[in-house]
């Protein structure tokens, strides 16, 4: 049995995507998808002449439809594949979400059916050139992530980000995320730890709510030689800017998480 005639498809169909990024997380509820959301809309805004796309691969939660605010929008197929959905002039988002029925549809697949709708996601969007593809994928190693890896194989990714709270128990399903992607050959582009510290509105004082005992996510990068990215605090304003999928640049361009967030970028 020859190779998979999907790796040579998705090879020619991301050929004119500059930078193609995958976004993981050893657990759930990290805000991997929030991060995400932050960084193609940071993207996005830094320079309009540059297109973005978030291709939604968390088949069993898909979130960015409602994160990025075009819940209700449904996707097209035509002669060339899937039109995206466009958020902005310059930002388009293609996810499972969108073609279900009801967005509290459970999706219950076996491995093959995942595989052969990620094989579709990466080789039939129509997402015409792109400066940066983040792809959101769902938390852990699971069946998607060796899916996508596998038909990206021949694509030319240029790596990973991985998002992480302070806590241990996050940092310790990290540790086997980068052992995956050090296995998988996978270019680690940094840690980016969210949720950090809680600034109080009132009184300004920090909290680390989820307080490391080990020095937290940038000594584990320090310690593993891989680069952090930086941190992003916790902000309730952002929750609710997520759960209504409205801009966080345009709603909330103070938040220090928004701050944060340019900052990662500049460093990517
Ligand atoms: P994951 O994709 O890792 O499962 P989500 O991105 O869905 O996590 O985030 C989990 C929850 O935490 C969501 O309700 C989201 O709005 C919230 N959240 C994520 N990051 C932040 C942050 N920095 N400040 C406030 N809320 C956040």
């Amino acid at each position: 049995k020859g190779p998979d005639p999907g790796i040579a498809q998705v090879k020619e169909s991301l050929q004119a995507v500059k930078n193609k990024i995958l976004v993981l997380s050893g657990k759930g509820g990290v805000g991997k998808s929030t991060v995400t959301a932050l960084l193609s809309r940071a993207l996005a805004a830094s320079d309009s002449e540059k297109n973005i796309a978030v291709l939604d691969i968390d088949i069993c939660g898909p979130s960015q439809p409602r994160v990025l605010g075009v819940l209700d929008e449904q996707v097209h197929q035509s002669g060339s594949g899937w039109s995206p959905v466009y958020v902005d002039d310059n930002l388009s988002v293609m996810s499972i979400g969108f073609l279900l029925d009801s967005p509290d549809s459970a999706i219950i697949w076996r491995g093959p059916k995942k595989n052969g709708m990620i094989r579709q996601f990466l080789s039939q969007v129509d997402w015409g050139s792109l400066d940066y593809l983040l792809m959101d994928t769902p938390p852990g190693t699971s069946d998607e992530h060796l899916s996508a890896i596998t038909y990206l194989s021949q694509a030319d990714l240029t790596g990973a980000i991985i998002v992480t709270t302070p806590q241990e128990v996050a940092l310790l399903d990290v540790r086997k995320e980068i052992d995956f992607c050090r296995k998988s050959k996978i270019n680690i582009l940094g840690v980016v730890e969210n949720m950090a510290e809680f600034i109080c509105p009132c009184c300004q004082k920090s909290s680390q709510i989820f307080k490391p005992t080990t020095g937290g996510a940038k000594k584990m990068c320090e310690d593993l030689t891989i680069p952090f990215l930086g941190s992003l605090p916790l902000d309730p304003k952002i929750a609710k800017c997520s759960d209504e999928g409205k801009n966080f640049f345009e709603e909330v361009p103070d938040s220090p998480v928004v701050k944060a967030i340019e900052r990662v970028v500049e460093g990517l």
